[in-house]
């Protein structure tokens, strides 16, 4: 069944020209995927897209196809603007800075602020990839190949290989469905799950090297010195809070990485009962019960102290 919102969308994107898509900063592979898993339907259906990540492309998924594509910024007039994966407006960056509201905001995200004209936000959907895999077909747009395999990549990324508790019986027909389409499930799970880098292993060396744990709370801290030793060329943990995540017997993860000298990006990660999207959303962040982050103002040691006291107050309480 088609529902309205369906229509509306689809009579936004029928009428739209030239459409911007803009995902968030330090971008995963469910940011991407959703990126591209719409971008090039659009564009097989006619349409002028320009693909905005603030961060640009990270070099582990140049193998998706449009990846090419994707620039850091809005390069030319449009008529449609999108954002994907994106809770907030804050989370796209400053590309969208002094435009109007989005007309179209598809998440999954249960801390999302419903920030556009239209909000098509499924919080119990375990990707937005996912999301984008069920409603396209309701807006008229086909899913090739390439693009299947870009949704894929970003239902493979939020549920970290279909380990996550979000991850239902939907999420793995959807998979298979796009795996009819002709995506490459081995080579997308090696490619966003299993490749790394010498920098990434580096990066995870300095982090390892500071993990500080009280009774079922673990955290760690990577500063800008440790990026630049390790050579890592992104802003993000390199998925090292999975790493952290994987010690047994923890209730909640935290990890501290450094953005600027008074700027830090906290990640939480809890055990199933424990919602840290609240406390991430407290700091001005957001993201799901189990998997949260938030930009935080502040030097390391005052943000460390702050959200170390404030996730310790949530613990006490369980
Ligand atoms: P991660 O810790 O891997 O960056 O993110 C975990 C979850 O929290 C993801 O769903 C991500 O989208 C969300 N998230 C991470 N950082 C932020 C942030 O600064 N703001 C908001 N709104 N969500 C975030
Ligand atoms: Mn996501």
């Amino acid at each position: 069944m088609t529902d309205t919102i369906d229509l509306e969308i689809r009579e936004l994107l029928q009428n739209a020209r030239s459409i911007v898509i803009v995902s968030h900063i330090r971008p995963d592979a469910d940011a991407v995927g959703s990126l591209l898993g719409l971008g090039l339907p659009l564009l097989a259906a006619g349409k002028q897209v320009q693909l905005v990540l603030q961060d640009g492309l990270p070099e582990k998924y140049a193998f998706l196809t449009g990846a090419d594509r994707v620039e850091r910024s809005i390069q030319s007039g449009f008529d449609t603007l999108i954002t994907v994966d994106c809770s907030d407006l804050k989370r796209t960056g400053s590309v969208l800075a002094g435009l109007p509201a989005p007309d179209l905001n598809i998440d999954h995200h249960q801390t999302n602020v419903n920030f556009g004209r239209i909000n098509l936000v499924e919080a119990e959907a375990s990707a937005t990839a996912l999301v984008l895999a069920e409603h396209l077909p309701m807006w008229g747009l086909m899913t090739d190949a390439g693009a299947a395999q870009c949704l894929l990549a970003g239902i493979l990324g939020d549920t970290i290989g279909f380990r996550t508790s979000g991850t239902d019986s939907k999420t793995l027909r959807v998979a298979a469905d796009l795996m009819d389409k002709g995506a490459n499930l081995p080579l997308v799970y090696r490619q966003t799950l299993l490749s790394r880098s010498i920098p990434e292993l580096r990066y995870w060396g300095q982090g390892l090297t500071k993990i500080q744990h009280e009774g079922p709370l673990l955290w760690s801290v990577l500063t800008l010195d440790d990026r630049i030793k390790a050579v890592y060329p992104e802003n993000d943990d390199a998925d090292l809070i999975n790493l952290l995540s994987s010690v047994s017997g923890l209730l909640v993860v935290v990890l501290f990485i450094q953005q600027a000298p008074d700027r830090v990006k906290v990640s939480w990660r809890s055990a199933e009962g424990i919602d840290v999207s609240t406390i991430a959303f407290e700091f001005g962040g957001g993201g799901h019960s189990a998997a949260a982050g938030a930009d935080v103002e502040g030097s390391l040691d005052e943000v460390v102290g702050q959200v170390l006291k404030r996730t310790k107050q949530l613990l006490a309480d369980f």
